[in-house]
């Protein structure tokens, strides 16, 4: 209700690209549900909203990482979809993920005891789906001793009617680096580690490793279920991989702003703290009122690219905590004339990769990092 000027900058996010983006990526994996990944606020694009879409385009699946994003999930109303979290501490709250219908994800000892005590005191089993590390070092159960003790003790749990044992999982380390060694090594430790559970009696109803470039270039790593994050958002897991064109897919956020100010100014003005950069000659500069409290990289300084008055403009001198500055070469666009920092590229405007690579970092960061203070704007 206080809201009446245009807002000085926003995230829209386009839900009907994120829905054929889903769609797409079911199609590449036929024989597997879909999961939509939509943790850290469905990576920068809003969890809810989100989630919403990616159930009414087929996901049968939503993940998160930490158990209250996804009882957040619950509590917006998304019923009647599987939701799984694997993000654990000891004293999590196991009780009310077991309440909200939730899979939790065990990779160790710890987890199962804290699990099946919570599940006998809520007097419900809880599914559970455990988590083989088949070379990620990273979460999951080391293969061996450990996988067989881990096995043994669920089993024993779902005997006694405090877990289900819903699913076996892992998760790739090299996925976007087809051809890396460790994709076959894990793939094949991953069979073997199902198989030592199945022979022990384990019945899940999933088993699942494949993460967005998995879904994308392994279609023999789909078993019964993908884990899509960042395609679902329409970005490639790597340039190298190709672009998401190339896929089918489409970018779901563009991200723009408002100029704050147009001004003339004389050659050899600094600009932005630092000095870091000196007008060439006289010149425009353009403020756009977005700084790195925002998420815009600071390591993206001098180099991030923007679309103003179809031009790609370059950030003059140092990204500041709020703003940050645009030369103009001479232009004079009106004061509130839009800047795109990033799109789906087809309008002209640069991408959440060209971020990335300006930043020296990946796609994924430059997203999921643009802050609460821009509002997402639904479409
Ligand atoms: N599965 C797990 C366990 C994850 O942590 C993630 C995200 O890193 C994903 C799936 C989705 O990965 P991507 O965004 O590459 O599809």
């Amino acid at each position: 209700a206080l809201r009446t000027a245009p807002l000085r900058a926003r995230a829209e996010i386009d839900l009907a690209a994120l829905r054929a983006n889903v769609r797409t990526l079911r199609a590449l994996a036929p024989g597997a549900a879909l999961m939509a990944v939509v943790k850290s606020d469905a990576y920068g694009h809003g969890a809810v909203p989100c989630a919403r879409a990616a159930v009414e385009a087929g996901a049968r699946w939503l993940g998160t990482a930490t158990p209250e994003e996804a009882l957040v999930l619950r509590a917006a109303g998304l019923d009647g979809v599987r939701i799984m979290c694997w993000l654990w501490t000891p004293g999590g709250p196991w009780r009310e993920a077991i309440e909200a219908d939730l899979d939790v994800s065990v990779s160790g000892m710890w987890a199962l005891r804290e699990v099946t005590e919570a599940a006998r005191s809520a007097g419900a089993p809880a599914r559970v789906q455990l988590k083989a590390d088949t070379g990620l070092g990273r979460n999951g159960c080391q293969p061996g001793d450990d996988w067989a003790e881990l096995v043994r003790e669920a089993l024993r749990a779902e005997a006694d009617g405090l877990i289900r044992i819903t699913g076996l999982w892992s998760h790739f380390a090299c996925a976007d680096e087809p051809g890396h060694p460790s994709i076959a090594a894990q793939l094949s430790r991953f069979r073997e580690m199902v198989a030592y559970a199945e022979a022990q009696g384990v019945r899940p109803e999933v088993r699942h490793i494949a993460n967005s470039p998995a879904t994308l270039t392994l279609p023999e790593s789909h078993f019964d279920l993908v884990r899509t994050g960042i395609a679902t958002y329409g970005i490639s897991p790597s340039p190298e991989l190709g672009s998401p064109a190339d896929f089918g897919l489409r970018p779901v956020m563009t991200l723009s702003a408002s100029l704050a100010l147009v001004k003339h100014v004389p050659g050899g003005h600094g600009v932005s703290y630092g000095h870091h950069y000196l007008t060439p000659g006289e010149t425009t500069l353009g403020l756009v009122p977005l700084g790195y409290a925002d998420g815009i990289p600071r390591h993206a300084s001098g180099a991030g690219p923007v679309l103003v008055g179809g031009k790609w403009r370059t950030v003059a001198g140092r990204i500041a905590m709020d703003q940050f500055v645009v030369d103009l070469g001479g232009d004079e666009p009106e004061p509130g004339a839009r800047a795109v920092l990033f799109g789906p590229g087809d309008r002209g405007e640069p991408t959440a990769e060209d971020w990335a690579q300006a930043a020296g970092t990946i796609a994924y960061e430059i997203v999921t990092r643009i802050g609460t203070r821009v509002p997402r704007v639904y479409r």
